[in-house]
């Protein structure tokens, strides 16, 4: 009892002297009373000038620095994981479906840091529950066959309970999102992604891992997550070391109606500092 009485007046005592002598640690410097005086353009920057870039007709529409990735015409942008073959998921009305039996599609172009833009709708016939309903997913980078990567699961999350680190807009199984944004079937939603690639050095060590923000609907549901390595469906993550990825869209293996897709656009952005 003593002990704790103790330590109730120590914990007083930092609480009491805490925001005080922080205060102290980060008051201002000396007031510009004796020269050199300081003037406001010593803390200007001017150089490097952003580069100009033209925003999109609407937000969702892809800025003059984009590559686009699926615009609604074709999948050129594409090829299928297994083989590298072109890939096999159906495009039609300016929507791409996926083609279950033809398996994940990726990129051909390899991403590090990117800003993503994509659109995805379950169909508003869906059938099933839990993660057997409009299972889909973006792998933020594809490290190998099947799936292998950092997923960003896509789930009819409306009215569908499942582990709550498998739900729509999960980094899945390692952070569930911070809301659900989820729309009902049928109605197209989008994801917007910040993706920082994890770092490793020369001989394969992790120097930095890889971190996600991401909005669902516009709704923010990661924020600045640090993933503790590839996304698993059983087992610890672990980390696999790459430089550049594809950005890969799953074709999950329930029966339910499958997902489509529409307007996919990435930009690179530079390393972190
Ligand atoms: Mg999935």
């Amino acid at each position: 009892m003593r002990r704790r009485i103790l330590f109730g007046l120590g914990a007083a005592a930092i609480l009491a002297s805490g925001p005080a002598s922080l205060l102290a640690q980060t008051a201002a410097p000396a007031p510009f009373s004796k020269p050199p005086y300081p003037k406001p353009q010593d803390t200007e920057v001017w150089t490097p000038v952003p580069p100009v870039v033209t925003p999109g007709a609407v937000d969702a529409a892809p800025p003059s620095d984009a590559v686009v990735l699926f615009d609604g015409s074709n999948l050129d942008q594409w090829v299928n994981t297994r083989d590298k073959a072109p890939a096999g998921w159906t495009v039609g009305g300016g929507v791409l479906t996926v083609a279950k039996a033809a398996g994940n599609i990726e990129t051909k172009r390899k991403f590090r840091n990117y800003q993503l833009h994509l659109e995805w709708r379950v169909p508003a016939d869906v059938t099933g529950s839990g993660q057997s309903r409009g299972n889909s997913g973006v792998f933020l980078a594809s490290t190998g066959a099947g799936d292998a990567g950092y997923e960003l699961q896509i789930l009819d999350s409306y009215n569908n309970p499942t582990y709550v680190n498998g739900q729509a807009a999960s980094l899945y199984k390692q952070a569930a999102p911070l809301v659900n944004a989820a729309r009902k079937p049928g109605d197209w939603q989008s994801y917007d992604v910040v993706w920082t690639a994890p770092v490793f050095a020369a001989d394969g060590k992790l120097t930095a891992p890889a971190r996600v923000t991401a909005f669902h609907n516009g709704v923010l549901v990661q924020n600045d997550v640090v993933l503790t390595g590839e996304t698993l469906y059983i087992g610890k993550p672990f980390y696999r070391p790459y430089t550049t990825a594809p950005i890969k869209l799953q074709a999950h293996g329930d029966p339910s109606p499958p997902l489509s897709f529409r307007n996919i656009w990435v930009r690179d952005l530079p390393a972190a500092p």
